[in-house]
């Protein structure tokens, strides 16, 4: 089985072999998990459907978090009446918090690649399918060219916030689906890699600092960005903007920031956002209400936990 360390490696073998991104991860697939073609698809297609039931639940059901942080965002962009930039961009901005929001309130999300940057890719890929006319089919084939770029980036510097920071989270998937969009839209394989390349430029730093420890503050806003980001990187780089930094090196630079990377920034919500004083006061009032939760009769609890 064919294993790739970097993207180079993956756009000279798909040339080489005459095949698609798309393609080459569904023989990896195939190889790696046994799995028929069909079965592949049809396991990609739940995936999407799952991002789609997402974003409904999230524009649809009550979205306020047990802690009181979240409250219906996703509702509140799409039923504002500014649209600051068209409607196309409102409803990405909605959608991504939505789907985030479901998150927050434990519902079924996919993790793609983390449970927190779980709304950019629902957002951008059905705004993609919606307004740029991508036919349903291929959307699998843009979730396909996402999970190699995923993929790639885990094995060169890390996809989880507690080890590289936000950066590595919300920088990821808006990479994933930046890269996912220019291929779909017949992007060449040099501009998938801008597109990645130039997402995590826009992101790169970025700490991951949660409120309280909750995957909520600001993770929800930053789903929101992220997949602004994506669509940004992809309509660069489907224009011809280059990276300059080749997309290998990028990722290199996330990796090496990720490591020098304070621990207070990386999910111990000891630093950033988490350790202002407001952030405290919230993490001290989630802990005093969750404390006697443990501890107390299921009666008493039921109630102390009442919204
Ligand atoms: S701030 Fe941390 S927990 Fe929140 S989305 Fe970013 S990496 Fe994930």
């Amino acid at each position: 089985m064919k294993v790739f360390e970097r993207f180079s490696e993956w756009f000279a073998y798909c040339a080489e072999e005459g095949i698609d991104l798309a393609e080459s991860m569904v023989r990896y697939e195939m190889e790696l998990k046994g799995r028929s073609r069909e079965e592949i698809y049809a396991r990609l297609e739940r995936a999407f459907q799952v991002m789609e039931e997402a974003v409904r639940t999230g524009l649809e059901q009550d979205m306020r978090s047990r802690s009181g942080m979240l409250d219906n965002w996703g509702k509140r962009v799409a039923r504002s009446p500014f649209s600051l930039l068209g409607p196309r961009v409102k409803t990405l901005i909605a959608r991504a918090l939505a789907a985030k929001e479901v998150n927050a309130c434990m519902g079924r999300i996919v993790a793609a690649p983390t449970a927190g940057s779980s709304g950019i890719l629902p957002a951008m890929l059905t705004v993609a399918m919606e307004e740029l006319a991508i036919p349903r089919p291929r959307i699998c084939d843009g979730l396909l060219v996402a999970a190699g770029i995923a993929l790639l980036i885990e094995r060169r510097a890390g996809i989880a916030g507690a080890v590289s920071g936000c950066q590595a989270e919300t920088g990821t998937a808006a990479a994933m689906g930046a890269g996912a969009l220019t291929y779909l839209l017949g992007g060449s394989h040099e501009q998938v890699g801008n597109a990645v390349a130039i997402a995590l430029q826009c992101l790169l730093g970025l700490v991951c600092d949660p409120v309280a420890g909750l995957v909520e503050v600001p993770c929800v806003v930053r789903n929101a960005s992220g997949a602004l980001v994506g669509f940004a990187a992809a309509e660069m780089a489907l224009a011809g903007v280059p990276s300059v930094i080749p997309v290998d090196e990028v990722v290199e630079a996330l990796g090496e920031i990720g490591r020098s990377m304070d621990p207070r920034y990386k999910e111990t919500a000891m630093g950033g956002l988490a350790a202002t004083p407001t952030g405290k006061a919230i993490a001290e009032r989630v802990l005093l209400r969750d404390i006697p939760v443990l501890d107390a009769p299921a009666e008493a609890s039921d109630t102390q936990n009442a919204p």
